[in-house]
């Protein structure tokens, strides 16, 4: 097995020097201690364009295809964690404001998100509908050219610090499906609150916004009534597949920090790696890291090429997750008390990376989605 060395691209240099400038590993580990959404580094982020790295130049960011937008991120994740990587993903979260949002909405809204200058968050989740998205029932009822929203928001990221947020919900005597809109989180009946303090991820500050006969005009519908959630399932497929490249980048740094530790450290007059019950996980890790990392490369590639890969996107993230977390376990047991502390970054780690089998479709949500994909449904006969 060869040395680990990260991909080469064009701006690794200038992601690289961006991560040491403003300390987004440190930041990182600070923001898992005093949980915060990090305004300043996500202005920072915008300012020097590493937010939504696939969104098109026009919209003041770098168009690059998937496929090197998530190497990038790879890179990111590799150098400080999830935190960031993750953030750099905002813009990608809101394609359905960016492609079904009005002109002004996207000006009002979209780039001043890849700017950096004002969060939008996503709001899907119900208290009594999660993996069953299509159960939601927020009520949209229409009323003198606009709607009124009603109905509660759970789960949800940025729950008190998103500016406006992307809502699903149902019109009142409209169509079957899911409308988006877009709502600015000021507006009068809108009450926010965080909930509980997260395993991981804490800079999310996860909770509940609720909406009380919430008035919207018409012109923050995104696209169609009843389309909603058509728009956003090429948005999960994304996401998915570039969420994948982050889980993998922060294992693949716990693997090569553990890697080296055990050829070090010494018990019993030799070193850990002289023991096969050490060595020979880490090396199955180090093989399954790269399987993982092929098969997410494979898919991005077949995205950028515009194939549907909807089913080996969700099974990218499965399989990154999962491996991803075994290997940062393996980093937390073969660095012993220390790795079990938050002296080291190990268990910090997997907690972060643990949200990768929930959110964005959790592993058994994203496994019916493949499985979907052998077998489609047919109609009733
Ligand atoms: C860090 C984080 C950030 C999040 N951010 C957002 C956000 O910004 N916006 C938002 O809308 N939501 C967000 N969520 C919520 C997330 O999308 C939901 O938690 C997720 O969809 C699961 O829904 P649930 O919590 O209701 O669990 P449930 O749907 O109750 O599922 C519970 C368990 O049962 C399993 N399960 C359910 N159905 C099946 C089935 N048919 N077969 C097998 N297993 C099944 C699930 O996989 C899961 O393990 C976030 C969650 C986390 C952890």
């Amino acid at each position: 097995m060869e040395r680990f060395e990260l991909p080469d691209d064009p701006l690794a240099g200038e992601l690289d020097a961006f991560v040491a400038a403003h300390h987004l590993a440190e930041r990182g580990r600070a923001l898992d201690r005093t949980p915060d959404f990090p305004r300043p580094e996500f202005e920072a982020m915008g300012a020097d364009q590493w937010l939504g790295l696939t969104t098109p130049s026009a919209l003041g960011g770098r168009g690059l295809p998937a496929a090197r937008a998530a190497a990038l991120l790879y890179r990111l994740a590799f150098r400080s964690g999830t935190v960031f990587a993750k953030l750099s993903l905002q813009p990608e979260f809101s394609t359905v404001l960016r492609e079904q949002g009005s002109e002004g909405l996207v000006d009002e809204w979209f780039r001043p998100l890849v700017a950096g200058r004002r969060l939008v968050g996503n709001q899907i989740t119900e208290p009594h509908a999660g993996s069953d998205a299509l159960a939601i029932r927020l009520e949209a009822r229409p009323d003198g050219g606009g709607y009124r929203l009603t109905g509660e928001k759970s789960e949800v990221a940025f729950a008190t610090e998103a500016d406006a947020a992307i809502v699903y919900g149902r019109v009142t005597g409209g169509p079957e499906g899911v409308t988006a809109f877009l709502v600015p989180q000021e507006r009068p009946g809108v009450t926010r609150h965080v909930v509980g303090v997260d395993l991981g991820e804490r800079w999310q500050r996860r909770g509940s916004v609720t909406y009380r006969d919430v008035h919207v005009p018409a012109s923050s519908r995104l696209g169609e009534e009843g389309e909603g959630f058509e728009y956003v399932r090429p948005e999960l497929t994304r996401e998915r597949a570039m969420l994948a490249a982050i889980y993998l980048g922060v294992a693949r740094s716990a693997w090569v920090e553990t890697v080296e530790h055990a050829g070090r450290r010494m018990a019993f007059g030799r070193p850990l790696s002289a023991n096969q019950a050490v060595a020979f996980p880490l090396v199955e890790d180090g093989a399954d890291l790269d399987a993982a990392g092929l098969y997410t490369a494979r898919t991005l590639a077949r995205l950028d090429e515009g194939k549907d890969v909807e089913g080996e996107a969700a099974l990218a993230k499965a399989m990154a997750t999962r491996i991803a977390l075994r290997t940062i376990d393996h980093a937390v047991q073969f660095h012993g008390g220390r790795g079990y502390s938050n002296d080291l970054p190990f268990e910090q780690r997997w907690r972060d990376v643990r949200s990768g089998a929930i959110a964005h479709g959790s592993s058994e949500v994203l496994s019916l989605v493949a499985a979907r994909k052998l077998w489609p449904r047919r109609p009733p006969a």
